[in-house]
């Protein structure tokens, strides 16, 4: 079993993710996220939040995941966004045809389906399943059609980006922040691909949700106002050059901007604020990197495009994150298939004095010429350039007609005025996660196999044999057999007896789906009551809290290891002598006794205050 299946056994077993439809014999590219996988989630999410909407200012919009046609025409959707597929003549199996290159040749993927077809002959690539022949490979449209409306309606699609809603919201947005920029908006949602073949995992979804920042700046200044903020981090890049000699460098980001690594103060800030937040959320700095894009696989209009990648167990370094500099590409391709133009009126600082030439009608002569309308005519010839003002025949368009205008009832004059701003359509710096990737990234990033007496000995637990002991509490085994009978014998040997490692989730306070287990040592009722007093308490302060009493507290204890609670509480026969409960912490195993009164804010202080755990109570098994 390698990671990814040993991580994907315990999302299964443990509730985080389910396969799609699983009763009906599952579809590839779904996932269901359990109750655990689902809180999990959405605390990510939150965090993203508490990130780009509220620390940044960027307000979050919510659009429809259907849309119509021209959106993604304007977009290149429509007419670009494929990949290509390539079918077996036998089986029927489809492939990606440039995966299918992949083991023969570098660059695959920038070449066409005729070129890839060719490939596919030259080399004799056949089926990977049957071996039977291939079909030519074409390029297949990812998005998934839809019909909005009855009969034959109009043509829709589910949205493949979330990105495309705060671009035909712009105008919106830009009254919204009042016509400054930069602002910027954010979406979460879900966005859809029907990918060809997805076979790996939640790493590539045919549903899947992404989190998207478009942050829209002034072309000309691409300065980031709180740039000190990150100046000096130090951020794991695989730059251009860096991929040359194959070696990520370590830079801090004024450095990488100051060296035109990065290309400018806004993309690095953004690259440092998404280095903060994968780290927030139990990405493990050591396996995290920004990659730049080399100059054939970014988009001929960016400017510069950066994704952060995680390393994996079974799929080497995954992108989870592009951060890219998309100049005004997706605002002009929306003005013109909408036909509105796409800006923001920037004022100067001070007002310019500009000279420009005029044009002055000459009334007297268009009138008698024009009648009725001279004064149309009039100021049709204002609207002209001073190009077309030039020529010999103007030519002005009044009511739809086109009326000639000799060039003799036309004066000219030059002014000087006072201008004070000009219209600017910004470019757009857009961080694009994906949420399942990172997801998964923070379970396989915190997932952890340990041997149970190697770990005990390095958290300096009383010997061994007396560590597991004391994780059963001090004669808990034996009521607990007195009670339960041979079940919990049975419990006792599957659970703690034969036991060497144990899985351990070593998620941050922050995301773990549960916070806090508390455990009454019996099902007994002197036990239960003050146990559900405590979740009661520890709910009220906003902590997820998971109340089990069903087994061995061993085995209680390695159930929430391996869902990562950070803390569990146990009530035993000393609560109803002192009062005191036994905490204990899920990565070194330690216990201390601590009062019940005020247990609420320990828990609270050791979860969202970084309290350390010895401070908390009286040392109990270490
Ligand atoms: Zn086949």
């Amino acid at each position: 079993m390698d990671k990814y299946e040993k991580v994907f056994e315990l999302a299964k077993r443990r509730g985080f993710l389910w396969n799609s439809f699983e009763l009906y014999g599952g579809s590839r590219g779904f996932y269901d996220y359990g109750p655990l996988g689902s809180t999990l989630k959405r605390r990510i999410e939150q965090i993203w939040r508490e990130f780009y909407v509220i620390q940044e200012g960027h307000m979050e919009i919510e659009c429809p995941t259907i849309g119509i046609e021209d959106v993604f025409v304007a977009s290149g959707h429509v007419g670009g966004f494929s990949d290509p597929l390539c079918e077996c003549k036998k089986c029927g199996e489809a492939f990606r045809a440039d995966h299918l290159v992949e083991n023969v040749m570098d660059a695959a993927g920038t070449l066409s389906a005729e070129q890839l077809t060719e490939v596919i002959k030259e080399k004799g690539i056949t089926c990977p399943e049957c071996g039977g022949e291939l079909n030519d490979a074409y390029e297949f449209n990812l998005m998934f059609k839809t019909t909005i409306g009855p009969g034959t309606g109009r043509q829709g699609y589910l949205r493949p980006e979330t990105a495309q809603g705060m671009f035909v919201d712009f105008q919106r947005l830009s009254r919204f922040y009042r016509d400054k920029l930069p602002f910027g908006a954010v979406q979460i949602g879900k966005s859809y691909r029907n990918e060809i073949a997805p076979r790996q995992g939640v790493i590539r979804l045919r549903e899947f949700t992404q989190a998207e920042c478009e942050l829209f700046v002034d072309p000309r200044n691409k300065k980031h106002s709180n740039f000190e903020r990150f100046a000096e981090k130090e951020l794991v890049l695989y730059s251009q050059a860096a991929q040359q000699t194959g070696e990520p460098i370590r830079m801090t980001v004024r450095e990488a901007v100051e060296t035109g690594v990065i290309a400018h103060e806004v993309l690095g800030y953004n690259i440092a604020l998404t280095n903060e937040f994968l780290t927030k959320v139990g990405i493990e700095p050591a396996k995290l990197r920004f990659r730049q894009h080399l100059k054939d696989e970014m988009a001929h209009y960016a400017i510069d495009c950066w994704d952060a990648e995680i390393e994996t167990d079974r799929f080497g370094w995954v992108e989870i994150v592009g951060i890219a500099d998309r100049t005004d590409y997706d605002l002009k391709a929306h003005a013109r298939v909408s036909k509105t133009d796409l800006y923001v009126y920037v004022e100067y600082d001070e007002p310019k004095m500009v000279t420009r030439f005029v044009v002055k009608p000459n009334m007297g002569k268009l009138g008698p010429l024009f009648k009725g309308k001279a004064k149309a005519v009039a100021d049709a010839l204002k609207q002209l350039s001073e190009e077309e003002l030039s020529k010999d025949q103007i030519t002005v368009t009044v009511d739809g007609e086109e009326l000639p205008v000799s060039s003799d009832v036309v004066d000219f004059a030059e002014e000087t005025v006072k201008v004070s701003g000009e219209n600017v359509i910004p470019h757009v710096i857009e961080p694009s996660y994906g949420i399942d990737r990172i997801f998964y990234g923070t379970m396989e990033h915190a997932f952890d196999e340990e041997n149970v007496a190697k770990k005990a000995a390095e958290s300096g637990l009383k010997g061994a044999e007396e560590a597991e002991g004391a994780e059963k509490t001090e004669g808990a085994e034996k009521a607990e057999k007195a009670e339960k009978g041979p079940e919990a014998t049975k419990d006792e040997t599957e659970g703690e007896g034969e036991e060497e490692t144990r899985l351990v989730m070593h998620f941050s306070s922050s995301v773990a789906p549960v916070q806090v287990a508390v455990l009454p040592l019996l099902t007994r009722k002197e036990l239960a009551d003050p146990a559900k007093e405590i979740v009661a308490k520890l709910r009220e302060k906003n902590l997820l809290v998971n109340y089990d009493d069903s087994g061995t507290i061993g085995r209680r204890y390695r159930r929430n290891d391996e869902i990562g609670t950070p803390y569990s509480v146990t009530v035993d026969y000393d609560t109803l002598q002192d009062g005191t409960v036994t905490i204990r912490d899920r990565d070194s195993m330690r216990q201390i006794r601590a009062p019940i009164s005020g247990i609420e804010n320990v828990l609270y202080e050791l979860i969202y205050r970084g309290r350390n755990f010895e401070s908390a109570g009286k040392p109990f098994n270490f």
